[in-house]
C-alpha cells in the first residue's frame, strides 16, 4: 500500500473500543447538526404565501449541488424532502408560477413579491478591511499563488480579470448595524413614500449579515422589470433632479440662488430637506471639507450655521449670505443625497424570476436562521439571539482565529490557535466560517 494511502488512512481512521472506524470531520458533525434540526418533530416549515406557485431551490449539503425547479402543494411535503436531502440552503422563488417545476420559458410567469436584500457584502464598512478578506481562484492569476485583499471582493480581480474568489468573511456588530441602517432608510421610503402598509411589508435576518424586505401586495405584483427598476432608481436616488428642471443652472452669473433651489415636505425633496438640515446643523469643517466644499466655504458655514438652517432650509431664502450659492447648495445636495439613499443590492429587486432564502431555514454559512420580525422591532431585534438555532450541547473544537463573538447572549473569543469547548451554535458557525475544526 502507497505511504500516501496510509497516511491518509490514518488521517480519517480512529480507534475507539478496539474497533477502526472513519474519523467525523468538522463538516460532517455540522451536517449532523442541520440533519438532526431538519428532522426534529419540533421543526415546522414555514410556508410562504401560495406555496404551490413557487419554484423550490435546495443546496444540498453533502453533495454541495443545487437542486432547481422543485415544487410542492405544502409544507408537510417540502418538510420530508428537507428531512430526507439534508440541504444547507432553501431558497424559492420571488415569484408565482402556473407550473414552478418547469423550465424556465415554460414556467408560466404569473407575478412576484417585490423584495429588497441589503447585506454588508455589498456596502463598504469599515470593519470589512479588518475582518474579510479575499484571494483569486484563478490558478493563472498574474500575481504569483493569486492576488489577495481586504474588504469587500470584488467583481473581477484586478491583476488578471479572473471572476473566481476565496473569501474569509465574517458576520460583527458593526456590519449588522450598518446594514440595519440602510434597512431602516429603505423601509421609511417603502412606507411613508410609496405608500405600502406595516402589514404588506415583511422584515427578516438574512441569516448572515443583512436584512431582507419582502413587500406582499397586488400593486407590486405584476410589475415587470422596467417597473421594479423604477423603485431601484427612487430608492438609491438615481437620476434625482436635486434642482428644478425649469430654474436649475443660472444663466446669468449675477442670478440669485433663491430662483433655482426649492424643498418641499414630501418625497426626496423633504428627505432633502431634512438631510441638509441635520447636516449643516452637525458637520464639522472636516466633514465640509470632505463633501468638497473649500475651507473659505467650509468656515462660512459654520459661522452662520443658524441663519443657514433658519432662514436657508426652513424659510427657503436661498442666496442671503455672501459666498454661499448655486454650486455649494449643489454639493451640499449630493453629499446628503448619497447619504439617505438605501443601499440596497439592484440586482435582486429588479430581477423578477430571482431566488430568496426561505424563512425559518438555516443559513450555509453560519448555521443561524433566516428569521422575520416585526417592521417596528428592526432596531430592537438581535439576531445573534433570535437567530440561534442550535441550541443544546457543547463541543471540543480547534479555533483556528476567531474575533470576539456574541451568541445568545454570550460573549466568545477573540481566539488564536486555541483548543476550547464551545457551545453547539459557536461551533457551528466558526467550522462554517471556516476558522474551526471539531478535536477528535
Ligand atoms: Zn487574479
Ligand atoms: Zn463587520
Amino acid at each position: 500500500m502507497p505511504k500516501s494511502l496510509i497516511a491518509h488512512l490514518q488521517n480519517r481512521l480512529q480507534c475507539e473500543s478496539g474497533k477502526w472506524r472513519l474519523k467525523m470531520s468538522s463538516r460532517d458533525w455540522v451536517y449532523e447538526k442541520f440533519r438532526t434540526y431538519y428532522g426534529s418533530s419540533n421543526y415546522a416549515f414555514q410556508s410562504p404565501p401560495s406555496l404551490s406557485q413557487r419554484e423550490f431551490a435546495f443546496l444540498l449539503f453533502k453533495e454541495r449541488a443545487m437542486v432547481r425547479h422543485k415544487a410542492f402543494t405544502n409544507s408537510t411535503a417540502i418538510r420530508s424532502y428537507m428531512r430526507e436531502r439534508t440541504p444547507s440552503d432553501v431558497y424559492h422563488s420571488c415569484a408565482y408560477y402556473e407550473n414552478p417545476e418547469a423550465d424556465m420559458d415554460k414556467k408560466g410567469w404569473i407575478g412576484a413579491d417585490l423584495v429588497f436584500d441589503i447585506d454588508a457584502d455589498h456596502i463598504p464598512t469599515s470593519c470589512g478591511k479588518i475582518h474579510d478578506e479575499w484571494k483569486c481562484g484563478n490558478p493563472d492569476c498574474l500575481v504569483t499563488g493569486g492576488l489577495t485583499g481586504r474588504g469587500i471582493t470584488p467583481e473581477e480581480c484586478p491583476a488578471c480579470g479572473g471572476v473566481k474568489f476565496e473569501t474569509k468573511t465574517w458576520a460583527c456588530d458593526q456590519c449588522l448595524e450598518t446594514t440595519r441602517n440602510e434597512t431602516r432608510k429603505l423601509l421609511d421610503m417603502l412606507m411613508n413614500d410609496l405608500g405600502f402598509s406595516e402589514h404588506e411589508i415583511h422584515t427578516y435576518f438574512s441569516g448572515h449579515r443583512g436584512y431582507h424586505i419582502h413587500v406582499e401586495n397586488d400593486a407590486v405584483k405584476s410589475l415587470d422589470t422596467m417597473g421594479r427598476r423604477e423603485i431601484v432608481d427612487y430608492v438609491c436616488g438615481i437620476g434625482l433632479d436635486i434642482f428644478d428642471k425649469k430654474k436649475s443652472a443660472p444663466t446669468k452669473s449675477k442670478q440669485k440662488a433663491t430662483t433655482i433651489f426649492t424643498l418641499g415636505n414630501f418625497g426626496w425633496k423633504g428627505r432633502l430637506k431634512n438631510g441638509i438640515r441635520k447636516y449643516v446643523k452637525n458637520a464639522t469643517k472636516d466633514d465640509l471639507i470632505k463633501a468638497g466644499l473649500s475651507k473659505r466655504i467650509a468656515e462660512i458655514i459654520l459661522k452662520n450655521k443658524e441663519s443657514i438652517v433658519n432662514r436657508y432650509i426652513d424659510e427657503e431664502r436661498w442666496g442671503i449670505i455672501k459666498g454661499i450659492g448655486f454650486e455649494t447648495w449643489m454639493r451640499i445636495a449630493e453629499h446628503v443625497k448619497d447619504q439617505e439613499i438605501s443601499q440596497i443590492d439592484t440586482v435582486v429587486t429588479s430581477d423578477i424570476h430571482r431566488l430568496i432564502r426561505a424563512n425559518g431555514t438555516l443559513h450555509g454559512k453560519t448555521g443561524l436562521l433566516k428569521v422575520e420580525f416585526p417592521v417596528r422591532e428592526l432596531d430592537n431585534f438581535d439576531p445573534f439571539a433570535g437567530a440561534v438555532a442550535f441550541k443544546e450541547g457543547t463541543i471540543r473544537v480547534s479555533v483556528s482565529d476567531a474575533p470576539e463573538f456574541k451568541l445568545s447572549g454570550e460573549t466568545f473569543g477573540p481566539f488564536k490557535n486555541k483548543k476550547v469547548e464551545l457551545p453547539t451554535a459557536a461551533a457551528v458557525l466558526l467550522i462554517l466560517k471556516n476558522r474551526a475544526e471539531v478535536v477528535d
